[in-house]
């Protein structure tokens, strides 16, 4: 008899499925024999990052046959003059999903439990099975956290609450007001996760920056990333700014070199260009209302985002209007896996791209 290993991974591994990532365009273009696919499936920047990466990277590409700085040194020092934080409150990670990972292997125990919202980033109920500990999914109200659910949710097991602030794949956001109502309420002893990979897109003034909250709680992780509008997702680096006993027990499960030399050039360079990022927000800004606005002209309801990326209600299943706009070329996000098999997910592009989405959508949708 051969060894069954699947049997034999501890018993929460058991249990998983591996996360599903957008399709690649290569695949696509490929498999139908066209040049010109635009992607619009995972949450990347259409507009890369700012010039002054590309040279910092170029300069340093020469270098690599070094072993990174493990420390971070630079980049953890410009991100706290940038932050207003203490660097040693930084910790780096290999894009902020290796925080996450981190968190749960540093804190969760087979039989813990985590606290996070139905239709959240797919990665919390990842991260917490891998470590046999138990992942309580909570209700969602109108698609968004329902904070007071989740503070019913925790129990003596309770170890991690993961909030998304925006979340991914719905781009609901919570105010500052509930945002602090919660954490006044939660067990200090309990982690506060709060996932800020959008930050920097949100121009909503209700909207809390977590990084104030930080002096109060002593218990409150804020995870951030230059994956997203930095346009760094192909390097993986992202951080989380904590207490220094956190960052504490962070540094000592981490990988030594767990961000690589690249990675933290590119983000150094990325830091020093705010212009590059307001454009990318402006931008982002009028792509959603495009997008939004020509959803509405096909009759078709969204949940409104903050983020770079809409989820649409296609009012039927969705994987064959997914099927059919792939073979238009255009590739969007399935978020069944989410508990939403009747919406897409589509990320903000260039607006020319986004026209191409809604010409293709109109298409499909014949
Ligand atoms: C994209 C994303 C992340 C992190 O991505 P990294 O590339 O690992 O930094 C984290 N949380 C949410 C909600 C995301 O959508």
């Amino acid at each position: 008899m051969p060894v069954d290993f699947i049997a034999l991974s501890n018993a929460g591994v058991q249990q998983l499925k591996p996360y599903e990532p957008g399709k690649p365009i290569e695949e696509l273009e490929r498999e139908l024999g066209i040049t010109d696919v635009v992607k619009l499936a995972s949450n990347e920047s259409p507009f890369g990052p700012s010039p002054r990466v590309l040279t910092a990277v170029r300069n340093a590409a020469e270098s690599m046959h070094r072993y990174p700085d493990g420390s971070g040194y630079r980049l953890k020092a410009a991100l706290a003059e940038r932050l207003g934080v203490r660097a040693a409150q930084i910790s780096l990670g290999n894009g902020s999903n290796d925080i996450l990972e981190l968190v749960a292997r540093a804190w969760l125990c087979p039989g813990d439990e985590t606290v996070f919202s139905q239709h959240a980033f797919a990665v919390y109920p990842l991260v917490t099975m891998a470590c046999s500990a138990k992942a309580v999914a909570v209700p969602a109200k109108e698609y968004g956290h329902d904070l007071e659910a989740m503070l019913a949710a925790i129990t003596e097991r309770t170890k991690i609450v993961f909030i998304a602030n925006p979340n991914n794949p719905t781009g609901t956001w919570v105010s500052a007001s509930s945002l602090d109502r919660f954490l006044a309420r939660v067990p200090e002893h309990i982690l506060v996760v709060l996932d800020e990979a959008y930050f920097e897109y949100v121009e909503e003034t209700a909207y809390p920056n977590g990084l104030s909250r930080l002096p109060a709680y002593p218990n409150l992780i804020v995870t951030r990333t230059f994956s997203k509008i930095y346009g760094l997702s192909g390097l993986r680096v992202g951080y989380s700014v904590s207490s220094l006993d956190i960052a504490e027990v962070l540094n000592r499960v981490r990988q030594p070199f767990n961000c690589n030399s690249l990675a933290l050039i590119a983000a150094e360079a990325a830091l020093d260009d705010p212009d590059h990022l307001e454009y990318c927000r402006d931008l982002n800004t009028s792509g959603l209302a495009q997008v939004a606005e020509g959803l509405e002209q096909l009759g078709l309801s969204y949940i409104p985002s903050v983020g770079n990326f809409i989820a649409f209600d296609c009012g039927r299943e969705a994987m064959p209007i997914y099927e059919a706009l792939l073979r238009e070329g255009v590739i969007v996000r399935p978020i069944a896996a989410y508990g939403m098999p009747h919406h897409l997910r589509v990320t903000i592009g260039l607006p020319e791209e986004n026209e191409r989405f809604i010409d293709a959508l109109r298409e499909v949708l014949g």
